[in-house]
């Protein structure tokens, strides 16, 4: 189950919790020896993509210097070392994501395949003409559009459940839209534009108490909480790679095995199948089904080395780091007058949206730039939140296990300056 942690009142002025090494941390990361225009960089853009540790990048090197082949396929020496590396980050990922049976463990190019495939495979068997998708109003486009495609092909209906003035789900506005023709509920873990921590176990056991299927959409739960998909009892659940300190290009998919054995496959190709005639093709199965052609070999690799540094850390350490992190902020950038934060709920995780009165986010994101910040501004892939909100689009600070109270510090400087530039 994800982790939440509830801070005290005074938490921004302690300390941070004495076991977590920040600086040991960031000596992993390469990367945050770069300079940025004239300063050093300062990275708050991981909702984006996060940086990759040392080891990813060695387990990378090292899979092409040693042991690249294509593999199921050959009987040579290579090809099995690459097979049982590729099946091995498989049964990694199983055990980061606390699922049953490696086999229930699908790799995809990211969260937005993993939606799409959802979409398109168990969606295209189970929706018909007037059914129903339930999704939230503060997902991602991924947990949008594929949706949107499929009730074009079917005939079927996008059901919006609302959000509140803090960006959280209204639970029993949400219940209400669960009907007998919803089909599917499609939600993400943690909003990418507002933070905000879904509260799944509700949300899984009303759509469960209703026989629906849930799909979490956990592309920004993945880097920051726990996650064990048996105790959420999720249907599917969606990550990718890159945003959790692995390679881009390398994405999951999680299913109960019982769904995936009779969704059709999505793409075909080598791989997939068991035997093939001009006349007849019997599919491979779960989760080679879904696996069509030649997959990210080195992806997955990189992968393994994400989730086993992320082990060796502790999820748990991390949730409550970037909770100490975030709740600082939110405190530094509260008392800035003229700021005014997006996503205010009560569970929140790793990000911080915000707008200045009076100063559009890109100039906000160009003056920070200069001083050599990161943040992200626009509509972050989720243009229905900005309308929910009244704003075209925000300034956003994500945070990552590596960041400081520092470069929290920066941002709050950056933040004068840009005002200081408007004043
Ligand atoms: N869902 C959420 C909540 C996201 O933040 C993102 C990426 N910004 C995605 C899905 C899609 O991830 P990807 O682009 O890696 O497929």
């Amino acid at each position: 189950m994800s982790t939440v942690v509830r801070l005290p009142e005074d938490a921004a002025a302690r300390p941070f919790s004495p076991p977590f090494n920040v600086q040991k941390i960031r000596a992993d990361f390469p990367i945050l020896e770069e300079m940025a225009r004239g300063h050093h960089l300062v990275y708050l853009d991981n909702a984006a993509t996060s940086q990759k540790p040392r080891a990813v990048i060695d387990a990378i090197v090292g899979y092409y210097e040693h042991g690249n082949a294509n593999i199921h396929r050959g009987v040579h020496y290579l090809s099995e070392k690459a097979t049982q590396d590729f099946e091995s980050a498989r049964q990694a990922v199983q055990r980061f994501l606390r699922a049953k049976q490696a086999s229930e463990i699908i790799f995809v190019r990211s969260a937005t395949e993993a939606i799409n495939l959802v979409a398109q495979t168990y969606g295209r068997v189970h929706l018909g003409e007037g059914d129903e998708v339930v999704i939230s109003a503060m997902e991602h486009h991924s947990n949008i559009v594929p949706w949107q495609l499929l009730c074009e092909q079917k005939r079927a209906r996008l059901v919006i459940a609302p959000i509140n003035d803090a960006g959280e789900l209204i639970l029993h506005e949400f219940e209400h839209l669960l009907g007998a023709r919803t089909r599917i509920v499609a939600v993400g873990h943690v909003s990418n534009a507002l933070g905000t921590i879904n509260p799944l176990p509700e949300i899984i056991a009303m759509a469960h108490k209703k026989h629906i299927p849930v799909l979490v959409d956990g592309a920004q739960a993945a880097p920051h909480l726990s996650i064990d998909v048996q105790a959420l009892d999720a249907d599917f659940y969606a990550i990718s790679g890159h945003k959790m300190y692995g390679p881009t290009g390398i994405g999951v998919l999680y299913g109960k095995i019982a769904l995936l054995d009779e969704m059709p496959p999505y793409q075909g190709g080598g791989d997939m199948i068991s035997s093939v005639t001009f006349e007849k093709t019997v599919y491979n199965k779960v989760p080679h089904k879904f696996e069509a052609g030649t997959p990210d070999m080195s992806g997955a690799v990189g992968l393994h080395a994400a989730i086993d540094y992320l082990d060796g850390i502790g999820m748990d350490n991390i949730a409550r780091y970037e909770h100490e992190l975030l709740a600082y902020a939110s405190e530094e950038l509260s008392a800035i007058s003229g700021v005014r934060l997006i996503g205010t709920a009560r569970q929140k995780a790793s990000v911080l949206s915000f707008i200045i009165e009076g100063i559009h986010p890109h100039d906000v994101g160009t003056i920070l730039d200069q001083e050599g910040i990161a943040v992200r501004t626009g509509h972050h892939c989720a243009q229905p939140v900005m309308e929910r909100f009244g704003i075209d689009a925000t300034a956003r600070a994500s945070f990552a296990l590596y960041n400081t109270r520092e470069e929290i510090d920066a941002l709050v400087g950056g933040i004068q300056k840009v005002k200081e530039v408007f004043a």
